[in-house]
């Protein structure tokens, strides 16, 4: 028989403490909804099936306790660190769910400067991590918008991504091992070791499963040596996104690596480089770091590609180290955000997806041509590439858009449909409808013709690792 709501609360205090369950109203509400509702928040609007309890994990044991209980009583669990998904991964579906919280569990178990890696527990700010490597002469080259608030579970958990990603790699580029909890309460270790043969590659059940296979509880990633005095900026503007795009690509096909590589078309653009991009420029970017000789090599290498395209006009690079001092998201643009929101009744929000280079120029156009033609109340939709491979490169599409229905609304009339057109779009063309920011719940009704026949193994993994289907119910996989 189904648990009361009461009778899950009870159980939780007696599991992990009566002070670690959050059972206050307004926060459970806040609790069902993470960025994909942002509009229905800011608005105080609640749609979402509110869940029990707010059970806030102290320990791996707690986290074991807490999943077995879930297991055995057959209740959703909803995994959450530091609370900036913008996918609808936090959002509670089922009612009287219980939402997981690692935030707590927030200590930097070790930095090795010898080994070149460190451990931390699940609930560690990556900027608080960061921080202290840096005291230590030493970088973890990850860097998302969201570093000051994102948290190290989450961030392994939705396979993140940073903005020095075209040097260090993604997340799965940096994570060496973890300490994970599946659904039936069982701990597992993955050893750190710099590489091993021994089948598959474990590390990757526990990268983006996003809570819907097991809970992260502890990390171990790679450092690299933090020498910020070499950092280099180069850039240009120019006119068209196609030239823009056969410049990257050569840039990565020559086998550079400089640690940014970016090109903004001139609707994004306009929010960045007005001091000095005119309104039909696109800008085109580069940052090298790491040890002057590599540096000095890295960018006369891009200078000497880019100088092959005469529409490129060089920038001067102070507008661009300054630009780029301010890109991360902290508690105040968040909170300036929810302000805005309020006031203007405009939105903005971003899709990205990945293709390869033959491809993804047509992506970003006929996905653009559809966006101006088909959603209603659309003031700006353009884009820009942030993260390129020497196969291809990333699309993270922008949008803003006048709210003209209810808050409740918003998602369906607005965010689903922009994410219609640039999935399909995406698809058509044999890219990937996600590259970053996780699947969520936004992007499930995409998941069958992303992953085509290997489809067969995400879902044998769902029910080996989760046969009772505790773990965030409809994120990854439909509901
Ligand atoms: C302003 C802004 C900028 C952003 N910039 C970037 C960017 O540059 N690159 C990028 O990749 N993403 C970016 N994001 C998205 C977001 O920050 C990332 O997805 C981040 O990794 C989420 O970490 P979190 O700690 O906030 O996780 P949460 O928001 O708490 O959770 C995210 C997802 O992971 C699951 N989860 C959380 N903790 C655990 C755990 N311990 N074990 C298992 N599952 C867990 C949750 O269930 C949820 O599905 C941005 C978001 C914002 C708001």
């Amino acid at each position: 028989m189904a648990l009361s709501r009461t009778a899950i609360v009870e159980h939780l205090a007696r599991v992990v403490g009566a002070e670690n369950v959050v059972t206050d109203e307004q926060e459970l509400q806040r609790s069902s909804v993470d960025r994909l509702h942002l509009y229905e928040d800011v608005h105080g609007v609640y749609t979402q099936p509110l869940p029990a309890a707010v059970a806030m994990a102290r320990s791996t044991q707690h986290v074991a306790d807490v999943l077995q209980l879930a297991n055995t009583h057959r209740l959703n669990v909803v995994a959450r660190t530091g609370r900036t998904a913008t996918e609808g991964g936090l959002q509670t579906i089922v009612p009287d769910s219980i939402v997981l919280d690692g935030s707590r569990m927030d200590r930097v178990l070790r930095i090795d400067t010898y080994n070149m890696q460190a451990t931390v527990q699940c609930g560690v700010p990556l900027q608080a991590l960061e921080d202290q490597c840096r005291t230590h002469g030493v970088t973890t080259g990850h860097s998302p918008q969201s570093k000051p608030i994102a948290q190290m579970g989450g961030l392994v958990a939705t396979r993140s991504i940073g903005q020095f990603s075209t040097l260090y790699g993604g997340i799965e580029d940096m994570v060496v091992g973890c300490e994970a909890v599946f659904a039936d309460g069982t701990v597992t270790r993955i050893k750190n070791v710099p590489r091993r043969a021994v089948g598959p590659d474990i590390r990757h059940v526990v990268i983006g499963n996003e809570g819907a296979l097991c809970y992260v509880t502890e990390v171990t990633v790679k450092l690299f040596p933090y020498l910020p005095q070499n950092d280099t900026f180069v850039g240009w503007t120019l006119k068209s996104m196609r030239t823009g795009f056969e410049a990257l690509r050569q840039v990565m096909v020559a086998g550079y690596r400089p640690s940014v590589a970016r090109l903004y078309d001139p609707p994004d653009g306009a929010f960045h480089f007005s001091r000095f991009a005119a309104g039909d420029d696109c800008v085109l970017l580069f940052m090298a770091e790491g040890p002057a000789g590599v540096v000095r090599a890295t960018i006369d290498g891009i200078q000497e590609i880019v100088g092959r395209f005469p529409d490129c006009k060089p920038v001067d690079a102070r507008h661009l180290a300054a630009w780029f001092a301010d890109l991360n998201w902290g508690p105040d643009k968040i909170a300036n955000e929810r302000r805005e929101i309020l006031e203007t009744r405009t939105m903005g929000r971003t899709t990205e997806i990945s293709a390869d280079w033959s491809s993804i120029c047509d992506i970003y156009e006929n996905a653009l041509r559809r966006l101006r033609a088909e959603v209603p109340d659309l003031k700006v939709a353009g884009g820009h590439s942030s993260h390129s491979y020497v196969n291809g490169t990333n699309m993270y599409f922008i949008y803003h858009y006048d709210v003209k229905c209810p808050p409740e609304q918003e998602v369906t009339r607005y965010r689903r449909e922009i994410n219609r057109v640039i999935c399909e779009e995406t698809l058509k063309l044999g890219g990937s409808v996600v590259h970053h920011h996780g699947m969520g719940k936004a992007r499930t009704p995409w998941v069958r013709e992303e992953y085509g026949s290997s489809y067969y193994i995400l879902e044998k993994l769902k029910r080996a690792f989760d046969p009772n289907d505790i773990m965030n119910k409809g994120t990854i996989l439909p509901d």
